[in-house]
């Protein structure tokens, strides 16, 4: 879709390249790097993040089959795994040679019958154990039957094991952590003892690549929102480069005199004479209606502006009074990673909602 709407969410590749290798410094040089870019690869734009970075990592992970169906129409050939796979998806993932994360024995028999139907052979798939997330995977007691269904067929391969950390982040949950990492060791050496073939193993994110890289680094990783510059806590982020900035203009500049009200519901009314801003940018574009009433602000010319009365559909209004500044001049309405932590804490919620609720209206750029 042609996309020619004023405010525009432009992506830093060098800055990516610059946050990939931070992390592949923290790992050993064999470690595999898995890239996530689910969810419009946080909100940038999935397929241009891929194809920068295709000759540098050796996978990606989406979540959905439309998610690795978009990067293969794009020409993606790099192996992409599937990491929330449904039966009614099977068939379609096969076709588009993605790599499902297998979690339930429901699944596994699914697969199996599909992919025998289509002829396949050792067709890659990958299981995924529950060690304390309690969200999808495998548990030790399904091991056995595991195997034994596995070393029936031919259709697939079990490429790797993986699990995912529940707090990887924080560090008051260290023990809980190593307790997880114990675990997948322990289940992923039983598996890999009753298989014919030695699948590699996986299980850190962003922060775990950070604070468990000497405990659990395995033989690949998955890195999310590190590679957009967050490293879920400042003294991290503040070592990783910006990639992302939201733009917008000014559309129109206002004069509101005392006793006069702002936007709907007249939210916000004035004690003084101020002067406000019109910004083409509201909560269809992904600016909660949370940040208005001055709890949200953009930065203009440098200085801070904050949201005047309610967030609209398709617009903000801020406050401008102490800025110098005049229609047409440009907005940051994300300035860099730190404006978005500070913006996210603010309504209690985390950088990764405010980075994957920008919408598909806002044009994406990458320089
Ligand atoms: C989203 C996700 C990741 C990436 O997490 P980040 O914290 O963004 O690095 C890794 N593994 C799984 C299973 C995920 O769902």
């Amino acid at each position: 879709m042609e996309n020619n709407h004023v405010t525009v969410l432009e992506i830093d590749s060098e800055s990516i390249y610059f946050n990939l290798n931070y992390f592949k410094s923290k790992l050993h040089s064999k470690t595999k790097i898995l890239v996530v870019i689910k969810a419009f690869g946080y909100g940038t734009s999935a397929v241009e993040i891929a194809k920068l970075l295709e000759p540098k990592v050796d996978y990606f992970g989406v979540a959905y089959l439309d998610e690795g169906m978009a990067l293969r129409n794009a020409g993606i050939k790099t192996p992409i795994l599937v990491l929330h796979p449904q039966k009614a998806t099977i068939e379609k993932i096969l076709k588009h040679h993605l790599e499902p994360n297998i979690y339930s024995i429901n699944l596994l028999n699914a697969f199996i019958e599909k992919a025998t139907q289509l002829k396949l052979q050792n067709y890659p798939i990958h299981i995924k154990f529950n060690t304390g997330l309690n969200r999808l995977g495998f548990v030790e007691k399904d091991i056995p039957l595991i195997s034994s269904i596995i070393n029936k067929q031919k259709a697939l391969k079990i490429t790797s094991l993986f699990s995912h950390i529940a707090a990887s982040e924080d560090l008051n949950e260290r023990e809980f952590t190593l307790h997880q990492i114990n675990r997948f060791k322990a289940v992923s050496t039983e598996l890999i003892n009753q298989l014919p073939n030695n699948p590699f193993r996986h299980m850190l994110n962003t922060s775990g690549i950070i604070n468990y890289a000497k405990e659990a680094q395995f033989d690949m990783v998955r890195l999310g929102i590190g590679l957009f510059g967050f490293g879920n806590n400042n003294t991290e982020t503040a070592k990783l480069k910006n990639v992302i900035t939201l733009k917008s203009v000014i559309s129109q500049i206002h004069i509101i005199n005392k006793g006069e009200t702002v936007g709907y519901n007249r939210a916000f009314k004035a004690n003084s004479t101020i002067k406000t801003a019109t910004i083409p940018i509201g909560h269809a574009d992904g600016i909660s209606r949370q940040f208005g009433n001055g709890k949200g602000f953009v930065y203009i010319n440098n200085k801070k502006a904050p949201i005047v009365g309610n967030v609209c559909m398709d617009m903000i209004m801020v406050n401008i009074t102490d800025i110098n500044c005049a229609e047409g001049d440009e907005v940051l309405v994300y300035k860099n990673q730190f404006h978005i932590e500070e913006l996210a804490k603010s309504i209690n919620t985390i950088s990764y909602e405010i980075l994957t609720a920008i919408s598909q209206r806002v044009n994406r750029t990458v320089n």
